[in-house]
């Protein structure tokens, strides 16, 4: 019998494996056991918690990064509000909607370039702040994938304000939705990918020979 376990629940599996409780779960239908079928069971597992809980910390992650530009403009001395606007999709013929803190007057490209970049960087304090602390492996790999986020949505807003006004050259690629949302995906898709990797690592290491 080969045992295949996940470190935290190291002991418990190896108390049941050695019981043969779950031996059931893990025999194909020749009567031979599937080595791999609880290591890839955790794997799901892992990589579907980390994806959700990724995605409800974009979504809080999101709204502080809007009320972090509202604050840095009235910061810089202006004033405005967060409206909901359309955002036509960049290669798709349809149009989505966004929030979008608004500064009531237009800026200077200096206060512009201060709001655009601080808004998603002192979002992602807090969040960066959590990652010194946390020591579970999903709610830490949705905290570094959202401050990775952030701090992409910091260097492309400022980026986008500098082409345009001091460099006078428009990327129009850098505020499409699909850019905007398509590279955080990305991110999440990477972190979920990398975690299920070092848990099948770490796996490997903590099997249970015959
Ligand atoms: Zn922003």
């Amino acid at each position: 019998m080969l045992c295949v376990v996940g470190q935290e629940q190291q002991r418990d599996a190896v108390q049941r494996c050695l019981d043969g409780a779950d031996l059931g779960q893990d025999v194909d239908a020749r009567g031979y056991t599937a080595p791999n079928a609880r290591l890839y069971k955790t794997w799901g597992n892992l990589a579907l918690r980390v994806l959700i809980l990724s995605l409800l910390v974009f979504i809080a992650a999101f709204g502080a990064h809007e009320v972090m530009h509202l604050v840095v403009i009235y910061a810089v001395g202006s004033s405005g509000s967060i409206i909901v606007r359309p955002w036509q999709m960049g290669y798709l013929p349809f149009t989505i909607y966004a929030l979008h803190a608004q500064p009531a007057d237009q800026l200077d490209v200096v206060r512009q370039s201060i709001v655009n970049f601080f808004g998603p960087f002192l979002a992602a304090v807090p969040l960066a702040a959590l990652i010194l602390y946390v020591r579970e492996p999903v709610p830490l790999a949705a905290l570094i994938a959202n401050v990775i986020i952030l701090v992409f949505y910091a260097v492309v807003e400022l980026g986008d304000v500098l082409l345009e006004k001091v460099w006078n050259s428009d990327v129009s690629l850098l505020t499409t939705p699909e850019f905007n949302y398509g590279v955080p995906l990305l991110v999440v898709a990477l972190t979920v990918a990398t975690i299920a990797v070092l848990d099948s690592l770490s796996g490997r290491g903590s099997r249970i020979p015959e």
